[in-house]
């Protein structure tokens, strides 16, 4: 790991590299076309810079959640397909038109709103959503065939394009998701009799993309993944061949050489049981730091693990490294690819009782994002 530069206090070092390479791994086990998913800024990585690594590594299509999200992509210049999922109540698809952004229907009201965005000069691209269990949006399996013959009618008219129909899994057990897959697989065929059958059936992300080869259909829809870490709470994404691509790091602040039975940090929760060394790592919960892993986290220094002393604060925490020879300016990773013998996301996760997609998605604004290509 290439050491801090000069006056940093803290950053999120990304490895689009390792962001391509995930991607071309996972096109090539999963083996359908991908939709890169860039949503929450990348998932806390950058999404353009996310967006544009998945691109290299192959990825077909990209998938965000809002249409903002989107446009900044289109802003950037990213001309692949872009599809948009969540939508304002009353929102107008004028923009997602404009930006040639397809967006994911759940409604008729949606239908129509795509429809009447639509321009003389081109359709509005739609992918109709069945709700198949997740109890989110999507279409009503008992509105279904309203919804699609009313997308069968607008795209005669040329005010739409259907270019795909999906739906999103529970993870809940293998059992919920076969359950889910066949409710949409039947939507599927209610929408072929009925005249749709659009070229993108797409209901798996990365867990079922990984897990369930029959839910792959025409495209996954891939997130966690791409960044290198795991949806499996059992397995990391070394056994999956993926690198993770976010190090959360900085520089040690301030050390201090302490007595027996000093306090550290607000409330005192954790007290030094001899003479010891405590060393200040400027990142707190402003940070995306969980507070919730105040006393459990461990971070590296110089190749050792410490876990963190006390409450975790707004800007900062204290990790006790006994004698060992800390100095201000050292590097702490608080995680990064484990197999360097950092600590990792899924060990922070657990920590503050969470998952990897929250740890990485909740880094604040406040940390730079410096960017790498291994
Ligand atoms: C976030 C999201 C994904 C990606 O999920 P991962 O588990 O990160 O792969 C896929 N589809 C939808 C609808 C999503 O909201």
């Amino acid at each position: 790991m290439s050491s801090l530069p000069e006056g940093t206090l803290r950053e999120a070092r990304i490895d689009v590299g390792a962001i391509a390479d995930n991607v071309r791994h996972l096109r090539r086990v999963i083996g359908v076309p991908v939709m890169a998913v860039v949503k929450a800024e990348g998932y806390g990585h950058g999404a353009v810079r996310s967006a544009l690594a998945a691109l290299a590594g192959g990825a077909e299509r990209l998938g965000v959640a809002d249409i903002a999200e989107g446009v900044a992509l289109r802003r950037a210049g990213i001309t692949a397909p872009i599809l948009a999922w969540l939508h304002a109540p009353g929102a107008s698809f004028v923009e997602a038109a404009t930006h040639d952004i397809a967006v994911g229907v759940s409604s008729m009201a949606q239908l129509r709103a795509a429809a009447d965005a639509a321009s003389a000069r081109r359709p509005v691209l739609v992918h109709l959503k069945l709700e198949t269990g997740l109890g989110r949006n999507g279409i009503a399996p008992a509105q279904w065939p309203g919804a699609v013959a009313e997308a069968v009618r607008l795209e005669r008219a040329g005010a739409i394009r259907v270019e795909g129909l999906f739906s999103h899994l529970s993870n809940t057990s293998p059992e919920d998701d076969e359950a889910a897959l066949c409710a949409f697989e039947e939507g599927v065929a209610a929408a072929r009799e009925l005249g749709l059958a659009p070229a993108l059936r797409h209901i798996a992300a990365t867990q079922a993309a990984l897990s369930m080869p029959e839910a792959r259909l025409d495209c996954v829809r891939l997130g966690i993944g791409i960044y290198g870490l795991s949806p499996f709470e059992d397995r990391g994404p070394e056994t999956l061949g993926l690198r993770p691509a976010m190090t959360l790091r900085g520089s040690v602040a301030a050390v201090r050489r302490v007595p027996k039975g000093q306090g550290v940090s607000y409330g005192y929760t954790y007290r030094t049981t001899g003479p010891t060394t405590l060393a200040l790592v400027p990142l707190g919960y402003a940070d995306g730091v969980p507070r919730a892993a105040s006393g459990r986290a461990h971070v590296a220094i110089g190749g050792a693990r410490y876990r963190i002393a006390g409450r975790v604060a707004m800007d900062q925490f204290v990790v006790d490294v006994g004698d060992d020879p800390v100095q201000v300016g050292d590097e702490v990773v608080l995680f990064g690819d484990g197999a360097r013998g950092v600590p990792t996301a899924q060990e922070w996760a657990e920590a503050a009782d969470t998952i990897n997609y929250e740890i990485v998605t909740r880094i604040g604004p406040r940390v730079p994002r410096s960017e790498v290509a291994s």
